[in-house]
């Protein structure tokens, strides 16, 4: 593989531009929105310069990258030669669904279609493409220069070879991959959301507060980040996104969102995107928010 694309060039899509272009691939990078893609390139340009100050990467390194990076706001030419197609835009069904029967038109037939969703169905994705055999879940951590970890996630239909393809792949960035079936919320978020959903609830019954709740999950259970902070900078808004999509796709009350969750996604206090969560950012640093918010 030589030619990638990405689709989308938000927080996911230009980690996941730069650390294949840094690896010699030639990056395709779209985005209905200009204003994103300069704003991705000027991201990336800013961690390559992160990276030559800590002396991981040398001028030319970063040089090299940024010329392997094209952008585009038209997907039929940015997939037009892509080997892998990489969907990293809006976490939105109808979306998704949408630019993979854009993509299965216009990058040529062999092309590996993947998604880095974070909680939509492999297959229902897959379902909308004439080769299903070749949609895979790719999903990187963030921030994605940063994180090892990738979790491949099969549908129903993917091919042994197009697994295989992408494992290794994942390897050459430098990454570690595991391969996992598509059951809602695969194993990152239906492990994760669940306990970050309880930590909200013992918060809202009153157990313990934000900052003591967050001390005990670092201190005691060795987490860098205690499971309210790690809300707020998920974004509340997708944390709650995922949570109904376990909830929907088990029918289990256990994975129902406590409702200061709903509360404050639907007051707009989102993490630190817009702010104000569990801490407050206007200032930078995080601050407490007043507990009598929380009850
Ligand atoms: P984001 O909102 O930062 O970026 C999404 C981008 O997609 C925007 O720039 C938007 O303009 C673009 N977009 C929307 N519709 C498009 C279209 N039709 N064609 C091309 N571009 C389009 O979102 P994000 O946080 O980067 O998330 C992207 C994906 O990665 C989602 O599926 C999300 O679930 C997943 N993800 C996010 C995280 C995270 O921590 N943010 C972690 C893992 C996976």
């Amino acid at each position: 593989m030589k030619n990638i694309a990405v689709v989308g060039a938000g927080t996911m899509g230009n980690g996941i531009a730069h650390v294949f272009a840094m690896k010699g691939f030639k990056v395709s990078l779209i985005d209905i929105s200009q204003s994103a893609l300069e704003k991705a390139l000027a991201t990336i340009e800013k961690n390559l310069d992160r990276m030559m100050a800590k002396e991981k990467i040398s001028e030319s390194d970063k040089a090299d990258t940024l010329a392997n990076i094209t952008t585009f706001t038209e997907m039929k030419k940015g997939v037009a030669t892509a080997d892998l197609v990489v969907e990293a835009a809006t976490e939105n069904k109808a979306i998704k669904l949408k630019i993979f029967e854009q993509m299965a038109n216009w990058a040529p037939d062999s092309a590996i279609l993947a998604t880095n969703t974070s909680s939509i169905s492999i297959t229902e994705i897959a379902a909308v493409t004439p080769n299903p055999q070749q949609v895979i879940g790719m999903h990187f951590m963030n921030p994605v220069p940063v994180m090892k970890l990738v979790e491949i996630i099969r549908g129903y239909s993917t091919s042994d070879e197009v697994t295989q393809s992408v494992m290794e792949l994942a390897v050459i960035l430098g990454k570690s991959p595991v391969e996992v079936n598509d059951y809602p919320g695969f194993v990152a978020n239906r492990i994760l959301m669940p306990m970050i959903n309880e930590a909200i609830y013992t918060l809202h019954e009153g157990v313990a507060g934000v900052a003591e709740i967050d001390t005990v999950m670092k201190l005691g259970m060795a987490h860098p980040m205690g499971p309210l902070q790690l809300a707020d900078f998920i974004g509340l808004d997708v944390c709650l996104a995922i949570l109904r999509v376990l909830y929907d796709g088990f029918g289990n009350p256990k994975y129902a969102p406590c409702p200061l969750l709903v509360n404050m996604v639907t007051a707009g206090k989102l993490g630190r995107k817009s702010k104000e969560g569990f801490y407050n950012y206007e200032k930078g640093g995080k601050e407490l928010v007043v507990a009598s918010n929380f009850v």
